[in-house]
């Protein structure tokens, strides 16, 4: 008997690490190797000017930052939630909408975050397998008992993506629970499936600024989803936690939706260094799954997963290694600058001359 039988045990998700040290490559958690937009600066310039403010709660609606969304994505603004990054609007789904008893349906290889939110809520869940060549199959989702879907677009860590079609047969055959599309790379590649949100109820369409508006740190996700839906998961995060964005987030996330062209510009490079870079391993023997993140997701025939990773790591080179069945000889490589790719290039070459040597 003691007083840890009463308490709520679970094992937490463990996020790619984040060296102290700053002479690192660093491509392991799917961080933006460029700047936000300049206007960031700038919000951030005026919150120094109006530190006073901060004596006050913010906006618990973040009116400003639903606004500006609304004019980006052309969505009403009843029609959007916003959280501490999409990690906080995921959580806070998993805990509104997956309440029946039923399992929960994601596919086994997939963001790791789902089934540790799946037992810290007490939700049953069920891994669907990804076929031999790692895609989301539809008809597994069709079809078969459950208390909600969940799957990320492009999944994670595969980079593979599923059309609209696809996707809206999910939602169209599952109208008793609700269908959760984690788009946090849709950006860099993929077509978001977020129109679906005025045909369909049950569909909510999760992204976040961290990926492709170079946020990590400031902390800001977003969902669109049907008026009900979104009504639902305000009443669940106003039983919770009322104020969840801060203040610098709210004024820094519109400041980064403002400058259109600049967060082309940057998606654009890491798209066209994503293919260079995806060419140049196909070349020299690498098996590279075809990615619309930003990352690949890659293995060479023959080599431990963790050996390459533990031979990057002593090269001060990040990148991210699951001990996992199916995916223990992969690695997960996120696509940074040019210079950076370069210098995990030529380590990875230097590392597979080294083995043959020794052959
Ligand atoms: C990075 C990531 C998230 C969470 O991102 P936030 O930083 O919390 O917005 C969610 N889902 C997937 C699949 C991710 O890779």
């Amino acid at each position: 008997m003691s007083w840890t039988r009463n308490v709520r045990q679970v094992v937490p998700y463990v996020a790619g690490e984040q060296p102290k040290e700053t002479d690192v490559v660093k491509l392991n958690t799917n961080e933006n190797p460029y700047p936000p937009a300049p206007g960031v600066r700038r919000a951030l310039e005026h919150l120094a000017d109006n530190s006073e403010r901060l004596r006050l709660y913010p906006d618990p609606d973040a009116t400003v930052l639903v606004k500006a969304l609304s004019d980006v994505y052309d969505v009403p603004e009843n029609m959007i939630f916003v959280g501490v990054g999409s990690d906080d609007v995921l959580s806070m789904s998993f805990l509104t909408f997956f309440n029946s008893g039923k399992p929960v349906l994601f596919p086994d290889v997939t963001y790791s975050f789902y089934d540790v939110w799946a037992n810290l809520y007490r939700i049953p869940y069920e891994m669907i397998p990804l076929s031999a060549d790692w895609k989301i199959r539809k008809e597994d989702y069709i079809g078969k008992t459950n208390g909600g879907i969940i799957f990320p677009n492009p999944n994670a860590p595969t980079g593979i993506a599923l059309d609209t079609g696809d996707i809206e047969a999910i939602v169209r055959a599952n109208p008793d629970s609700v269908v959760i599309v984690d788009e946090a790379y849709v950006d860099f590649g993929a077509v978001s499936a977020h129109p679906l949100i005025r045909k369909y109820e049950n569909v909510l369409i999760v992204q976040t600024f961290s990926k492709s508006r170079s946020m990590a740190g400031m902390r800001i996700g977003y969902a669109f989803g049907s008026p009900r839906l979104i009504g639902f998961l305000k009443d669940c995060k106003f039983s919770f936690n009322s104020y969840t964005l801060n203040w610098p987030s709210i004024l820094c996330g519109k400041a980064s939706l403002e400058n259109r062209p600049y967060f082309a510009d940057c998606v654009g490079k890491i798209v066209t260094q994503r293919e260079f870079f995806a060419k140049q391993l196909r070349q020299e023997g690498w098996e590279v799954l075809p990615s619309k993140a930003n990352f690949l997701f890659v293995r060479y025939p023959g080599i431990s997963g963790e050996y390459l990773f533990n031979e990057l790591r002593r090269r001060k080179i990040f990148v991210r290694h699951w001990n996992k069945p199916r995916i223990e000889d992969y690695l997960r490589i996120t696509v940074g600058r040019p210079e950076d790719m370069n210098k995990l290039h030529e380590a990875l070459k230097k590392i597979l001359a080294e083995i043959r040597e020794r052959a």
